[in-house]
């Protein structure tokens, strides 16, 4: 082990000492719920270095969550760790512009089509919340559509229909789905009415939707790929007639871009699929693990925000230096190590071996990849549309079991990694190497054989 690490080693008082510290102070013994894997629990990580992470006991595992898909140059770049380290030299913390924060907003600008203006945020959940605020502000309308399934974030306003709600929310007649609250705490008799939520990839409920409350939707927001269930893509055509009907009531078109950005190629979805929204989120891969978010958009719209229009959008550690010059350098390293290139051919290999695999231990599944964020849909062949059919096809008992070996015994952090409704996609990264594959696939393989599909209970 580099000395560097070894550092990161605990003998066993202090981390009994650390153990008893996070139990007592620590609620739920961890710094964000997600981090509880369901049916797993939590790890304790003392340190990851690639694509793989070591718990306190020295366990070594392949990561498949990388960050919940920020992490595309994996755990220690060494590109960004020289930035952040150059960037201490001018001031730690400052939070003021510099000539690097432009250079930020015009790299942006090159990559993404929509990115004519760029404001910086902290976390995706911030950027969706001033992204939707613009929209309000613009338009002077109240109403946000938005879709079953997609999350934006923790966002109050929009935390409704997402993957972690306990319930499906009753479908009404003309196809709009009641808002069911993905929290507790959320004021439900004010914020639900301020939303309608739409199947994903059913343009007639769309088209019903804007002509009932066209004249009073602000915008609508989506996943141009919904990646928080899965993946599935938009069928074909779906995001150009989003795109019109939006503008055509005219509403903004909001693409949450903070799990499609930098995945596959610099341009997000909205290169790869050729729309073009009027504001669009980034967070995750923006920073490949350095804590940065953005809203950018069209100028009209972006011009909106103070100082130019009268929309707030600031706070006391937004655009600190750190956050600037380590997203530039993920930025250029992403783009200079050939990162999106390696991760799209990664990506198919993985797609292409885990349906082979699947296939061949007569386990019927649905395989989906975009940019390394690959879904594995276990329990029917058919492709899901939407939340709704993710999770009416969902076999989650044989996914658990599945996962709990490959979590238990096989070395696989967070591969399969199930949720309450629906899976976790698995995260590919640009290190994550053909050996790292292959390993992988065999303990996937070794999983497969030790779990004969029949004789798991079906949902
Ligand atoms: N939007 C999407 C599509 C996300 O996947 C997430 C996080 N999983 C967010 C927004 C929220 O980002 P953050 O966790 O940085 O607040």
């Amino acid at each position: 082990m580099e000395p560097a690490l070894e550092s990161a080693k605990w003998d066993e008082a202090r981390l009994r000492q650390a153990e008893a510290a996070a139990q007592a102070h620590l609620v739920g013994a961890v710094v964000s719920s997600w981090n509880n894997f369901q049916v797993t629990g939590r790890t304790v990580i003392s340190h990851a270095d690639g694509c793989r992470v070591w718990d306190v006991a020295g366990r070594e595992r392949i990561d498949w969550v990388m960050g919940w898909g920020s992490l595309i140059l994996g755990h220690r770049p060494a590109a960004i760790h020289d930035a952040v380290m150059e960037a201490m030299r001018f001031g730690l913390g400052y939070m003021y512009e510099s000539p690097r924060t432009g250079m930020l907003a015009r790299r942006m600008a090159e990559l993404v089509p929509c990115a004519e203006r760029m404001r910086l945020a902290n976390s995706g959940t911030e950027a969706t919340l001033h992204a939707v605020r613009i929209a309000r502000a613009v338009t002077g309308r109240r109403l946000i559509l938005k879709f079953e399934g997609h999350f934006h974030g923790l966002n109050d306003y929009l935390l409704f229909g997402v993957d972690g709600a306990k319930l499906l929310g009753e479908i009404n007649d003309d196809g709009l789905i009641d808002p069911v609250p993905g929290s507790a705490g959320l004021p439900v008799d004010a914020l639900a009415p301020l939303l309608l939520i739409a199947p994903f990839n059913d343009l007639d409920v769309l088209e019903r939707a804007f002509a009932k409350y066209g004249h009073d939707i602000a915008a609508v927001i989506m996943e141009p790929v919904a990646l928080n269930v899965g993946c599935i893509a938009p069928e074909p055509g779906y995001l150009q007639a989003v795109r019109s009907m939006a503008s055509q009531a005219g509403s903004l078109l909001i693409f949450d871009e903070i799990l499609t950005g930098f995945r596959l190629g610099g341009g997000g979805a909205q290169g790869k699929f050729g729309v073009v929204p009027d504001l669009a989120c980034f967070g995750k891969a923006m920073g490949c693990g350095i804590p940065v978010a953005a809203v950018c958009g069209k100028a009209a719209y972006m011009d909106a925000l103070s100082p130019v229009g009268s929309v707030e959008m600031a706070g006391t550690n937004t655009g600190r230096q750190l956050a600037v010059s380590g997203a530039l350098a993920a930025l250029d390293a992403m783009e200079s190590s050939g990162a999106w290139h390696r991760l799209a051919v990664a990506n198919d290999r993985v797609v292409a071996a885990c349906r082979a695999l699947l296939q061949r231990h007569g386990v019927p599944a649905y395989v989906e990849g975009f940019g390394g964020r690959i879904g594995v849909h276990i329990g029917s062949e058919q492709r899901p549309r939407n939340f709704r059919e993710v999770v009416a096809r969902w076999n989650r008992d044989y996914h658990v079991s599945l996962y709990r070996k490959l979590h238990d015994t096989l070395g696989l952090f967070g591969f399969l990694l199930p949720l309450g409704p629906c899976p976790e996609p698995i995260t590919l990264s640009a290190v994550h190497s053909d050996q790292d594959i292959d390993t992988t696939l065999d303990r996937f393989e070794t999983a497969l054989r030790a779990t004969p599909y029949q004789t798991a209970r079906m949902p």
